[in-house]
């Protein structure tokens, strides 16, 4: 197998904050260095952020907040998240290619779900904003209660490396829809689509001032978490950084929102339809390079139909194709760095140790191009193993065989993540009872990743603080004040 190197349809671009609509430099002079994962090769420098550039864009997000944006009618502001839409899908090659050479995930996944769904985002919101009323009104003998939903203020959005532009716009379009002023702080490992969503937001007309971005390392998020002048945090990552973020948020009260990490259970009955649950569990398990929160990664098969699964998945994981992101055909690309690359690979040795079987993969590849690791199934490992009990995040999964309902319900919720899970049957009432007793936030009954951005989402437990979509972001991305007025 060769990695066979296909011309990026784009230059990659070094990136520069944007505050106060303008790109702007660190005041330090100080940048680092963006490698493509794929390649090893370096794309650009970005610029490193720090407290003085973290107040700069919190300033002009203030002072923003209080002109044009904050008194803005609804279908003003509707009308321009429509247009930041329209132009991501008009620059969806560039921007796909871009986040491809930062991710190293297939340039086919890139399009079809990052930038389609970050555009969507917006389209989502837009039409959200101005057809749905959130007031109450109430009337009694003596008064009439209404309550006004405003802008929460200046809002700090730090976001992940595995879906890029996608999980920023998933904050970024009703943080903006509900009124709000923003500080954006994109993962240090892929900076590049933010760069370009920043002017795209000028573009479109959000005036000066309203969408900031700052890049930068942890310390840099710690420097929107811990700024007095930030109103709430939302936040997607690592559960320990959520901890950390909690801390540090605490003296200044911000409000918060957590989308944090998960090791999610997908759970097979014998009676499910075996094809169709091998080809979504497939997806489920190494799309993005198993670098999804919400990835499968747990499976747990009933006994009398796992010989046959085994067999089925491990010949249909073995025909996936590694390799070049920007080749066609390639269905799992390189590890994001090589800093998760290596904690990836510790966790093939800790498999090893712990005494588990390779049913295929287990090893890397093309080391001296990129950071590639081979879809890898695990058995024989115990429900203690590291393996089975910790977020790998990497395209690598354990299947443990179970006999009843009640022993696979009890090793389901035998976690402290509580993110998502599917459930494979086609007993109805098994799915009701089953998915109403599982300990997440969202549960998929005979699919997997299906979205619909009206319904919640989040984790409970360690997985996450609050929901996102629809209803749920205008509640975190307003404040309501309620009026009693006497008759
Ligand atoms: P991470 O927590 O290491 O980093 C996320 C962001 O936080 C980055 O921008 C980083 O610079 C910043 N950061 C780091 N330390 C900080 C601090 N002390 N204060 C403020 N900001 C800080 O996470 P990651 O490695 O980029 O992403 C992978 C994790 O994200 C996985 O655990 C995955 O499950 C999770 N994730 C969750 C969801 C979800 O919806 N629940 C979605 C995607 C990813």
């Amino acid at each position: 197998m060769q990695v066979t190197r296909t011309t990026p349809v784009v230059k990659p671009i070094d990136c520069e904050h944007y505050i106060n609509g303008k790109y702007v430099q660190s005041n330090s002079g100080e940048t680092f260095e963006n490698i493509n994962p794929a390649t090893k090769e370096v794309l650009g420098r970005v610029q490193l952020g720090g407290k003085v550039e973290v107040d700069q864009a919190v300033k002009a997000a203030r002072k923003a907040l209080k002109g044009e944006w904050g008194t803005m009618p609804a279908k003003k502001r509707s009308q321009i998240l429509r247009k930041i839409g329209d132009l991501i899908l008009e620059r969806l090659p560039e921007l796909a290619a871009l986040e491809t050479l930062d991710t190293g995930k297939p340039l086919w996944l890139s399009k079809s779900v990052d930038i389609d769904r970050a555009a969507n985002n917006f389209h989502f919101f837009a039409d959200y904003m101005t057809a749905v009323g959130n007031e109450s009104y109430q009337q009694d003998d003596i008064a009439i209660h209404y309550s006004v939903r405003k802008p929460v203020g200046v809002v700090g959005l730090i976001n992940p490396w595995n879906l890029p532009l996608l999980l920023l716009t998933w904050k970024l379009a009703p943080a903006l829809a509900a009124g709000n002023t923003v500080v954006m702080k994109p993962s240090e490992v892929t900076p590049m689509t933010a760069t370009v969503l920043a002017q795209i937001c000028t573009d479109a007309g959000v005036p000066e001032g309203v969408v900031n971005l700052v890049h930068g390392m942890g310390e840099t998020g710690a420097a929107i978490t811990s700024h007095e002048d930030v109103d709430a945090i939302a936040f997607t990552g690592e559960t320990i950084t959520g901890s950390a973020i909690m801390k540090a948020a605490a003296p200044t009260l911000k409000k918060l929102s957590f989308e944090l990490g998960g090791k999610n259970p997908n759970i097979i009955f014998a009676d499910a339809d075996l094809d169709d649950t091998i080809e979504t569990t497939l997806k489920s398990s190494f799309i993005n390079q198993g670098e999804v929160c919400l990835c499968g990664s747990r499976i747990y098969v009933e006994r009398s139909i796992y010989d046959e699964f085994l067999e089925k998945f491990a010949a249909k994981a073995k025909e996936l194709k590694v390799g070049d992101p920007f080749n066609p055909d390639t269905k799992v690309g390189a590890m994001v760095s090589e800093e998760h690359y290596t904690k990836v690979v510790s966790y093939l040795d800790i498999a090893k140790e712990e005494g588990g079987t390779f049913l295929i993969g287990g090893n890397t590849l093309f080391e001296d191009k990129g950071f590639y690791i081979m879809p890898t199934i695990i058995t024989d490992l115990g429900k203690d193993s590291r393996c089975v009990r910790e977020e790998i995040f990497g395209p690598v999964v354990t299947v443990v065989p179970f006999d009843s309902e009640e022993e696979v319900l009890e090793q389901v919720n035998d976690t402290h993540y509580g993110l998502s899970a599917s459930l494979w049957t086609t007993n109805v009432k098994r799915a009701a009872r089953f998915s109403a007793q599982i300990e997440a936030g969202m549960v998929w009954v005979n699919t997997w990743f299906l979205r619909d951005l009206r319904t919640p989402f989040g984790g409970m437990k360690h997985s996450g603080l609050g929901r996102e979509g629809g209803a749920h972001s205008m509640d975190f991305y307003t404040e309501l004040t309620n009026v009693t007025l006497k008759l």
